[in-house]
């Protein structure tokens, strides 16, 4: 799960973590007031969940309130783009008005869990502010890596090797060693799989703050931070993806034209592959899970068939613990009510095959049987090729 910038923030302090004054609103008229407060220099921040939106116009500075009520005015509700967004962009509905801080330097810091060491790592930069995978592309070495045991926390002698790799000393130094290990805490205390800290500012004097904030969690651990699971923001997930959450299916929305109803998340990898691999592009992942029912699989087919993308759909289920008879009647049963107009091939194995083929044949739909995955996909991609 991720959540706002604003939010990651008030989770941080909550550490220790030292962050710039701000507020949160949607009313320029607040803003105004907020930039007041700081002493009449603020800087505007629009509230999505996606990075870059300093270069994509959605983080201003404001020299005066008067200037503050303007750029809200402008950013709230603005449809912004960054290279995180995709080309659609997203609506803005609040802004962060901060207090705006002088910058002496610019750093990178960021925490995620190292798979291939089973640790978290800190990473850790001179070059901040600009994206950190353009850093790595070009200049790898530029980053510092020390990967930490989460049992421990980040140690003490650990923050200040990355310290003085960072190039700090005296007051600054010290400042920063109690940053990182702040940082660190927060990131294993909440079961975060992100946190991202760019830029890590020094002040002109000596301070050490977090100036932007981006944190992830695992939704696997949320159960056990019901206050994180509260910055929920769904207007910031894609539609489909909540609406499929609701059934307890496992959707991921991609960009391509063959929907995928599949049962297991091996299998749906592998169609997925055999898609790609026969010439197409999925337009999602779907597993419907090992011990779905008709209403289920009912809902997973109303869900693929309104995503407008959609040219053709491709079942192919394997009969464990699920079985070919309930999903057949699922099937028939979403198409009966939404009425499909576009080709469904049929690929079902194991448990009942012969019942759910009977369901499928007998209801009448024109539904296309394949023997195999591959023989499916050949069979998907060329009927998309005769309907356009
Ligand atoms: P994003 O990464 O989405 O572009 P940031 O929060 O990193 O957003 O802001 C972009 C840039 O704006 C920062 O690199 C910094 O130079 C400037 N900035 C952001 N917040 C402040 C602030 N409170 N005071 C001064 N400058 C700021
Ligand atoms: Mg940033």
């Amino acid at each position: 799960m991720k959540v706002h910038e604003y939010q990651a923030k008030e989770i941080l302090r909550g550490f220790g973590v030292p962050t710039p004054r701000g507020k949160v609103t949607d009313n320029p008229e607040e803003a105004r007031q907020i930039c007041k407060e700081f002493g009449g220099r603020c800087v505007v921040k629009a509230q999505i969940h996606a990075g870059g939106r300093g270069k994509g116009g959605g983080v201003k500075l404001a020299k005066s309130p008067d200037e503050a009520f303007e750029l809200a005015k402008t950013i709230v509700g603005m449809q912004l783009i960054t290279h995180q967004t995709g080309p659609e962009g997203r609506k803005v509905k609040k802004v962060l008005v901060e207090e705006a801080l002088d910058i002496a330097q610019e750093l990178y810091l960021g925490i995620t869990l190292d798979r291939a060491i089973g640790k978290p790592v800190l990473m850790a930069s001179k070059q901040g502010g600009m994206e950190i995978e353009e850093v790595a592309a070009k200049d790898p070495n530029a980053i510092i890596k020390e990967p930490f045991d989460p049992a421990w926390g980040l140690q003490p002698y650990q923050a200040r090797k990355l310290a003085f790799a960072l190039g700090l000393s005296g007051d600054t130094h010290k400042k920063a060693v109690t940053f990182l290990i702040a940082l660190a805490n927060a990131y294993v205390a909440t079961d975060a799989t992100l946190a991202e800290i760019n830029p890590f500012l020094i002040t002109g004097g000596g301070d050490v703050i977090a100036l932007d904030a981006k944190m992830n969690f695992d939704d696997n651990g949320l159960f056990r931070h019901k206050a994180i699971h509260e910055y929920r923001d769904l207007d910031e997930e894609d539609p489909l993806e909540v609406e499929a959450s609701k059934f307890g299916l496992n959707y991921i929305k991609l960009d391509g034209n063959v929907g995928c109803m599949v049962n297991g998340a091996g299998l749906a990898m592998a169609t997925m592959d055999i898609i790609q691999y026969a010439g197409g592009k999925p337009a999602n992942f779907l597993d419907v899970g090992g011990g779905a029912n008709e209403e289920q699989v009912k809902n997973a087919m109303r869900i693929i068939l309104s995503d407008s993308s959609v040219k053709a759909v491709l079942i192919n289920i394997f009969g464990g613990i699920m079985r070919c008879d309930i999903i057949a009647t699922g099937v028939v049963n979403a198409v009966k009510e939404i009425g499909i107009k576009m080709p469904v091939v049929v690929r079902l194995e194991g448990t009942n095959v012969e019942e759910g083929k009977a369901i499928l044949k007998s209801s009448g739909l024109a539904v296309i049987p394949a023997d195999g995955m591959k023989d499916a996909a050949e069979k998907v991609i060329a009927a998309i090729g005769k309907a356009a």
